[in-house]
């Protein structure tokens, strides 16, 4: 078998690359370890940015977003009992944030690869590739107990934090950095109607609270928790009490609980792999970083990584250019660089560390003063939260 571009994973990164080159008219191969089910099973991401809504537009994915979507025009910073709103439209001359949640995004994108008749191939073991120092890659996998082959000019490794293409590159090529936060997300699901109509990120001396949304019959709620918790000592109960305590007391009066139909905990890191490039194997997304969901960066880190590299591949196949491809790497962490910055810092003003000592609890406390009475700061913050641009 032979195609112009496999990519290696067939999470939000794969599909919405395949979809551009498909639209495109630039032949490609998605290649999953995994079914389609256990994909759209996964509940991750929900904020998108303007440039994430643009690229579904432009792959043709995008009716659904729009029609179902919420549109934020802005987000709170809860601390010291107190709300402060965050105007992004005001602070950035009309840029939002669009909520719809990864699964949507991701089940979107694969109804319109179906329909376009791209082949995916789910269920696709041992993946891997190589040659990719040379002319002549080519990707291995076995499915139905028999291994097969696909040559290509170029492979995407859109295989998510895990998978096996920054691992096929050799170790003395790739330079890592790597931050480990000492705490974790606890996060539920549950049909209950969000407690505002925008997100509110929460400050609090018992540990950092989110109040997220993906309908407004659907809420995503997050509390910080040590990284030693078991899942299973958390009934929906204890988990809604904690929340509340949280939370200014208008919200935690207002908060309608409910039944959770899931509950996980995730941990809390950044992680950049530079470079980007290794001859003609590109990382993209969670492959390449991975930030802290405090920002809402990750998806839409993804998302700008394949924006890059689709303009690169156009260059290549319709002006017989590499200059994009070649580029590919510096533009892509330039960006990237910028989110995990922001994903830290936000990550940093409002949670608890556990050591932290009385200089740093008042450093934080000026920072979120700072930020509510100066516009030069609640602007700085609302342009890296929109979206900085491609
Ligand atoms: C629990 C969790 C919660 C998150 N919450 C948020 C959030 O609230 N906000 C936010 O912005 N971001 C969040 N993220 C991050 C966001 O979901 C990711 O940044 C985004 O999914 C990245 O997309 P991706 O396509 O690069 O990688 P992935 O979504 O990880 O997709 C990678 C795909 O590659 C496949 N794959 C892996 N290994 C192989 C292999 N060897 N062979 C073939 N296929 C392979 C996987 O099955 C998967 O389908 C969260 C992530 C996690 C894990």
């Amino acid at each position: 078998m032979r195609t112009k571009v496999v990519i290696i994973g067939s999470g939000p990164s794969g599909l919405l690359l395949g979809q551009l080159l498909t639209e495109a008219s630039i032949d490609n191969v998605i290649l999953d370890r995994v079914s389609q089910d256990y994909i759209l099973g996964r509940v991750r991401a929900g904020v998108l940015e303007e440039g994430t809504v643009g690229l579904m537009d432009r792959a043709r994915a995008g009716a659904r977003m729009h029609k179902e979507g919420l549109p934020h025009d802005g987000f709170s910073l809860a601390f010291d009992g107190r709300d402060h709103r965050i105007d992004l439209l005001h602070l950035t001359g009309g840029k939002r944030v669009m909520v719809y949640g990864q699964t949507e995004l991701t089940r979107d994108l694969m109804e319109h690869r179906e329909h376009s008749g791209a082949t995916t191939i789910y269920e696709a073991a041992n993946v891997e590739p190589h040659d990719f120092d040379s002319h002549q890659p080519y990707v291995t996998f076995e499915k139905d107990g028999a291994t097969r082959r696909i040559d290509c000019d170029f492979i995407a490794g859109c295989d998510g934090f895990h998978g096996v293409s920054r691992k096929s590159v050799p170790e003395t090529a790739l330079h890592t950095f790597e931050k480990v936060y000492p705490f974790g997300w606890l996060g539920i699901l549950a049909d209950v109607p969000p407690v505002d109509h925008e997100l509110i990120y929460a400050n609090h001396p018992r540990g950092f609270a989110l109040c997220s949304m993906r309908s407004q019959t659907r809420s995503r709620y997050y509390i910080q928790c040590s990284l030693n918790e078991k899942i299973e000592d958390w009934s929906d109960e204890r988990f809604w009490d904690e929340l509340r305590r949280r939370l200014p007391q208008h919200h935690a009066e207002a908060m309608v609980t409910g039944p959770s139909f899931e509950k996980s905990i995730a941990p809390l890191r950044s992680f950049v792999a530079e470079p980007m490039r290794f001859g003609r194997l590109f990382l993209v997304g969670d492959a390449a970083h991975i930030v802290p969901p405090t920002g809402a960066k990750g998806l839409n880190l993804a998302a700008s990584d394949v924006h890059y590299l689709f303009e690169g591949l156009l260059e290549h196949y319709q002006d017989r250019s590499n200059a994009g491809v070649d580029a590919y790497s510096a533009r892509a962490l330039a960006r990237v660089w910028k989110a995990v910055r922001f994903s830290w810092w936000m990550t940093t003003m409002l949670h608890r560390f556990p050591d932290t000592g009385d200089f740093d609890q008042r450093i934080q406390e000026a920072e979120l003063d700072y930020l509510t009475h100066s516009v030069a700061a609640e602007t700085a913050l609302a342009e890296n939260y929109v979206g900085l641009p491609f």
